[in-house]
Order: C-alpha cells, then sequence, then structure tokens
C-alpha cells in the first residue's frame, strides 16, 4: 500500500478477540479487486459510482458479463450486507443501470453473488457479476 493513498484506505475495522475475523478492511494486500479498485491493476472500467466500479469480466461467460465491487473490501455478500449504510442497495442499483446501458434489461439477466468454495468463488473481494445477452439454464451448474 503506498503512502500517498487517501487515509480512508487505511482503516481496519477488526473485532475483538473473542469475536469472528475482521469484518472490514479499506485496502487488502495482495486483493486482486483491491488492485483494480486502486488502479494499480489494470481492467475495462463500463460503470463508477461513489462506493463501485465495474469492469468486464477478464473470461466473459455471456455475451454481457461485468462484474461490480464495491471499492472497499469485503471478502463475500454477507460481509457487503452487514456494511449497511446502502452499499448493497448501491451495487444492486449499478447491476441494474449496467443491465440498461448493455442492452439487456428487456431481455434478462443475471446478478450472481458465488459466496465459497461450493459456489466457485475465486475472488475473495465481493462482487456481483452481471450476466446477459443469452438464454440461460436454470439449476445452475
Ligand atoms: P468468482 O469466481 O465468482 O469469484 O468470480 C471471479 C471472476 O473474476 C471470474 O469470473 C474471473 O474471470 C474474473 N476475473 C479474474 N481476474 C480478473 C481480472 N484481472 N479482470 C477482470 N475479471 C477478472
Ligand atoms: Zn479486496
Amino acid at each position: 500500500m503506498s503512502a500517498s493513498r487517501p487515509a480512508h484506505h487505511k482503516l481496519r475495522y477488526v473485532s475483538g478477540l473473542a469475536g469472528p475475523p475482521q469484518v472490514k478492511i479499506g485496502a487488502m494486500a495482495d486483493c486482486l479487486f483491491c488492485g483494480i479498485a486502486s488502479g494499480e491493476i489494470p481492467a475495462t472500467r463500463v460503470r463508477e459510482s461513489s462506493r463501485t466500479i465495474a469492469f468486464r469480466d477478464i473470461n466473459p461467460q455471456a455475451p454481457v458479463h461485468v462484474l461490480v465491487i464495491p471499492r472497499e473490501h469485503y471478502p463475500d455478500l454477507a460481509a457487503l450486507a452487514a456494511a449497511g449504510d446502502g452499499l448493497l442497495e448501491e451495487v444492486a442499483e449499478q447491476a441494474a443501470q449496467i443491465a440498461k446501458d448493455e442492452g439487456v434489461a428487456d431481455t434478462g439477466y443475471r446478478v450472481v453473488f458465488n459466496t465459497g468454495p461450493h459456489a466457485g468463488q475465486t475472488v475473495p473481494h465481493a462482487h456481483a457479476h452481471v450476466l446477459g445477452g443469452r438464454p440461460m439454464s436454470w439449476p445452475p451448474g
């Protein structure tokens, strides 16, 4: 983490000794999506809001495949929901707006938060997948 970052990137919120592990960290070292949020790692950004960034998935699974992330580090959907203050709603609003911008709002789209190993979450920084542009099957694989 560089010394030039704003102070809020260095905030640490940790639990008491008997509590669960950390629930919020401004920026996490070695986190791929924190790197994208800071601009250290390049990504094709399609949309930004004050607390979120959206960029194209590097390995798209549908004609439209965009990821929406909070700028700050939350490990998964549960932690993002626990953040409160409308942050999860902001992520959902951005997902809906991306679907409109990408022209799939009327044909339909899927918003997915893979959470944990069985769901195949590979990046432990909460992210919404916005997938559309083709019919999708259910149940998912
Ligand atoms: P998940 O498997 O649900 O954790 O989703 C992680 C997603 O991040 C996958 O769909 C990857 O293709 C995508 N991904 C990994 N690295 C990058 C990157 N550098 N830029 C954009 N998307 C990425
Ligand atoms: Zn992160």
